[in-house]
């Protein structure tokens, strides 16, 4: 991509970051790798550290283990060779107190000698250690020269920023190129935010914060840039979260003005028939959540709520609950699963409550037969209620008069989704459910624009579960287990991963299992089930399952939710550190859904990374779904999390949803605050925030009707 150079030198932040001086063609691209293109991209690319040099130490103040900036000047440098293959390169430094030793292993020689000539000028930072010859010595201290035009903002006496490097991008020439971007364009950050808000929350000038972000005034704590809580850094996450709070509130606004929604009766007659089938009580919980659906059915608006509860909390008969509503009206009704497998899942569950309703549902998925004569019923209104996958959102799949549609497991659709089985009726009614309990400040920010009810209670009698990490050189004690589980009548699944790339490869694996425990067992009915297998096959197969034909399911990853068999009660689960905390917890979930006693087995191949033992931990500590919950956030960190990404929000610049929780609860009173006074940001104080909304957001969140 060409992009002239201004000929006016007018700067403009959309300027191509190309044409700040230290960039040029190659690393701009690898900046937009980073997916940094224009200067405004740059700014917002803030340090992930900083080095406090306000406080620069001499060489004879260094103490060992501590970490620590000093400066001095090149006396020798060479490499050292240690026996055939094995070298080093030394740099021996002085100040006017002493000198130290500087060791690298691993190195490019001619780099190293051109580096460190003798008589450059260092700033040293690391902790020095405890050489062999009792002196104190550094292996890979982070090492800056001095240049010859010695820019004060990377000089001494100064806090200097670090920035995340990448191959060809390094700490030094990053804090040069952000200097100069800086100094020529933070200026023109232009305050967007009113200035009545500004005030109330004291919030430092936009160009300043942006200024001082990049490089804090020497006296600025350290803790506070530790923390992201200098007052640069406060702005600009708050600003960050408000724009995001304030498009979901404008989003919330709006389709809480649109009066396009059918009110429908609640009670009617296909309810209260539905009622006097189920074979249980609802729990107090599910009651509660009806009664906010009910509640949202009644009026004229659209409903858009957020069901989370955990996985087995019942929400499958509050869908049904709220799907049978929208059929007593007189309207059609559909629930859109992620997966063909959670569909037909859903599909059998409700079908046998359909048939005493004496109601025709049918099964809509992307590889079906019959699918044209669905979809021609569907448009005819021959069908009242459709249960699907994202074949429901389909161009060519219309809808008579879709009255409500029902979502679940909403984390592997997007916000974008979600409008576009909104649009396949006159604004119908929306629920949307997730088994993955959200982090409150995700809820927030990812739901934001929606009302949310917890299914917060479990069916009576579930047990408990327990869960063990099996290392797989002891998985004889995961045998036992299984023996135990068969010799009381019990059933069990074992999981083997699927990685969709290598699926002939993890088939084998899970092959080479099933023929393992038909060994092990033979008096046992063993059994693969696995994704490729046609959609029929796999239903005779749980179906048998069901009935007790087959004693072991192993199973790839596909068997992972919606699944209910009261009398398994094993679940085992092979390289069990491959999997996501969220997936394992759902898999869990599969089990402790009958009166006996549960467990589930977690076996772990080595070496397993620092992130997979904390995930492991956390189940092995954990039955909880929202601890879990909480945990996956911690070790994903939230960009990762159910793909921010995907759903519609940008990934944060500044912002941390963990960290942040509190401001997301400020920028949120505050931006649905202004909301409520200014729907539409028409008064002239919030002229520059609407555009820089529609600037940010825009496209996101799809604002362009209304804002
Ligand atoms: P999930 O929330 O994971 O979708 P389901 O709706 O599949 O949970 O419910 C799990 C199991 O609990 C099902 O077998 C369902 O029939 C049963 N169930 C739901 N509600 C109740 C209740 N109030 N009392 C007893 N069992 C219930
Ligand atoms: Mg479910």
């Amino acid at each position: 991509m060409k992009t002239p150079k201004n000929p006016t030198h007018q700067t403009s932040l959309q300027d191509s970051l190309q044409y700040i001086k230290g960039v040029g063609p190659k690393r701009a691209w690898l900046f937009s790798k980073l997916g940094l293109n224009t200067v405004e991209d740059g700014l917002y690319f803030l340090p992930h550290r900083f080095e406090d040099r306000t406080r620069v130490k001499k060489i004879v103040q260094l103490i060992e283990g501590e970490q620590i900036t000093f400066t001095g000047t090149v006396i020798d440098a060479d490499v050292v060779r240690l026996g055939r293959r094995k070298k080093l390169f030394q740099v021996l430094v002085e100040d006017d107190t002493g000198n130290i030793l500087f060791r690298w292993f691993k190195f490019s020689e001619t780099y190293m000698r051109e580096k460190f000539a003798i008589g450059r000028q260092l700033i040293v930072s690391g902790k020095p250690i405890r050489g062999s010859g009792r002196a104190l010595e550094m292996t890979h201290p982070d090492v800056e020269i001095v240049p010859d035009d010695n820019n004060e903002a990377l000089a001494t006496g100064s806090i200097v920023p670090v920035y995340h490097t990448t191959e060809g991008l390094h700490s030094k020439s990053l804090r040069a190129i952000m200097a100069h971007l800086v100094e020529r364009y933070a200026g023109l950050m232009e305050e967007f935010l009113p200035a009545e808000l500004v005030r109330r929350n004291q919030l430092m000038a936009r160009s300043q914060a942006f200024h001082e972000a990049h490089f804090p005034p020497p006296d600025t704590a350290a803790s506070d840039l530790k923390k992201m809580r200098t007052p640069a850094q406060f702005r600009i996450i708050f600003e960050e979260l408000f724009l995001i709070q304030l498009g979901l509130a404008t989003k919330k606004k709006h389709a809480g003005e649109q009066d396009t929604g059918v009110p429908f009766k609640t009670r009617g007659p296909l309810i209260q028939r539905f009622v006097r089938l189920l074979p249980f009580q609802l729990t107090g919980a599910q009651k509660k959540v009806l009664g906010h659906i009910m509640e949202n059915l009644e009026r004229p608006r659209p409903m858009n709520r957020l069901l989370h509860g955990d996985v087995g909390s019942g929400k499958t008969i509050v869908a049904l609950t709220a799907l049978l509503t929208a059929i007593d009206n007189g309207y059609q009704a559909a629930l859109m699963a992620p997966t063909e497998l959670l569909a037909e899942q859903h599909f059998l569950n409700i079908q046998p409550y359909c048939e005493a309703l004496g109601l025709r549902l049918e099964l809509l998925v992307s590889n079906l037969k019959d699918k044209n004569k669905i979809i021609e019923d569907l448009a005819s209104g021959n069908i009242s209620l459709v249960v699907g996958t994202h074949a429901l959102i389909q161009k060519n799949v219309q809808f008579k008069n879709l009255g409500l549609a029902v979502i679940d497991e909403q984390h592997r659709f997007g916000v974008l989704q979600r409008d576009a089985i909104g649009k396949k009726g006159q604004a119908p009614h929306l629920l949307v459910m997730t088994a993955t309990p959200i982090p409150r400040s995700l809820a927030m920010t990812l739901y934001g624009d929606m009302d949310i009810s917890i299914l917060d209670e479990m069916p009576p009698g579930r047990q408990a579960i327990r869960t063990e990490r099996v290392d797989a050189g002891k998985r004889d004690r995961a045998y036992d287990f299984l023996n135990k589980a068969l010799d009381q009548g019990r059933q069990a699944y074992v999981v083997c991963p699927l990685i969709e790339e290598s699926e002939t490869l993890d088939l084998k694996t899970a092959e080479s299992v099933v023929e393992d425990l038909k060994n092990r067992f033979p008096k046992h009915k063993v059994q693969l089930i696995h994704g490729r297998l046609k959609k029929e096959e796999r239903q005779t197969l749980m179906a048998d399952f069901k009935k007790g034909g087959i004693d072991i399911l192993v199973a790839t990853t596909v068997i992972e939710v919606g699944i209910d068999i009261p009398n398994a009660t094993l679940m085992v689960v092979e390289h069990a550190e491959r999997f996501g905390l969220a997936q394992l917890h759902q898999l869990r979930g599969r089990v402790g859904r009958g009166v006996h006693a549960s467990h589930c087995l977690l076996i772990a191949y080595p070496p397993v990374s620092e992130s997979g033992q904390a995930r492991l931990q956390a189940m092995v500590e954990s039955n909880d779904g929202f601890v879990i919950a909480e945990e996956d956030l911690k070790i994903r960190g939230p960009g990762d999390f159910m793909g921010t990404r995907q759903s519609g929000l940008p990934d944060l610049k500044a912002a941390d949803l963990i960290r942040d929780i509190k401001i997301i609860e400020i920028t949120r009173k505050e931006a649905f605050a202004l909301i409520d006074r200014d729907p539409h940001l028409e008064h002239p104080d919030h002229h520059q925030l609407k555009a820089a909304l529609q600037h940010k957001l825009g496209d996101r969140l799809d604002l362009a009707d209304i804002l």
